[in-house]
């Protein structure tokens, strides 16, 4: 992609080569973008270091005031504009004593609010003056916020992807920038292995999609890599679904034949 040469790019969210943010970040410099990330911990970072030697990493745990003050600073030791951001971070404190969504708790749900979904309009407010005019902005969403098999990040993820209209309109007052949400299907990646039976839904959905076969981690980088460059500028404020065709498939006839 030749539109993606140097430009910059900001990236949120790598913890171990599974995750959605460490195919992103590859699969942009593969294509010659220059890459800046933030792990939550100086651990993640000392992980971000080996896998991508060539990038520049600092720590942001969106849950620290501060972390995010320094976002602006700790970026400028690298460069004094970017192109884009990509926000692949998500918590739910999925407590074994909870016995169904009714009991969800306050403490649970708000910082899970925090971590997966304010923290994206919070970073985008502190890096608005450093965006150039035309920069493209990634959160990564699920493929069906209403499966209710998500617990409570469900609701949380819908408001990530109202937020993601929201940011677009901000923006849109003074740029060209736009915001966009992938609604990504299973994936294998250690946030799905804290959710509870993900293992069992995963290997049905894989039934679930039309080509019976799961969604790669790949693939959502490249939808990423789309939405990032100028391929897709007449796209803003959408949640793009990335979901091998599950959602149209409920009544699958193998699936329903071995009832
Ligand atoms: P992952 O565990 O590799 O990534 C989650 C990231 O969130 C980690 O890097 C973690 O450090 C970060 N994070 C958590 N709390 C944080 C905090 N306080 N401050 C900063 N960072 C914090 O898992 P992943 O699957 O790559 O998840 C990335 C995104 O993709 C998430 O938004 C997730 O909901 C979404 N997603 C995942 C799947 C899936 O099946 N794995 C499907 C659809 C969407």
């Amino acid at each position: 992609m030749k539109d993606l040469e140097n430009k910059v790019f900001y990236i949120m969210g790598v913890a171990n080569k599974k995750s959605v943010a460490y195919f992103i970040a590859k699969a942009l410099i593969e294509n010659g973008a220059k890459v800046i990330l933030s792990g939550q911990t100086k651990d993640h970072c000392d992980k971000i270091q080996k896998l991508l030697p060539e990038s520049f990493n600092f720590v942001c745990d969106v849950e620290k005031q501060e972390d995010l003050i320094n976002l602006k600073d700790n970026i400028s030791q690298y460069t004094d504009k970017l192109d884009g951001l990509v926000h692949s971070i998500a918590f739910a404190n999925f407590d074994p004593g909870q016995k169904d969504f009714l009991d969800t708790s306050l403490a649970n749900f708000q910082q899970a609010i925090q971590i997966s979904c304010l923290s994206l309009t919070q970073v985008c407010n502190e890096l608005r003056d450093i965006f150039n005019l035309n920069s493209s902005i990634v959160t990564i969403s699920i493929s069906n916020t209403k499966a209710t098999s998500y617990g409570y990040m469900g609701p949380i993820k819908a408001m990530l992807e109202n937020s993601v209209c929201y940011i677009a309109k901000a923006f849109s007052e003074f740029s060209n920038i736009r915001v966009n949400s992938i609604g990504a299907g299973p994936l294998k990646t250690s946030a799905s292995a804290g959710i509870p039976n993900y293992i069992e839904n995963y290997l049905y959905a894989e039934k679930l999609t039309l080509r019976k076969k799961n969604l790669g981690t790949s693939e959502v980088a490249n939808t990423a890599l789309f939405l990032l460059s100028d391929l897709s500028s007449g796209i803003n404020a959408q949640n793009i679904v990335v979901d091998a065709g599950m959602s149209v498939n409920y009544f699958d006839q193998e699936i329903v034949k071995n009832l």
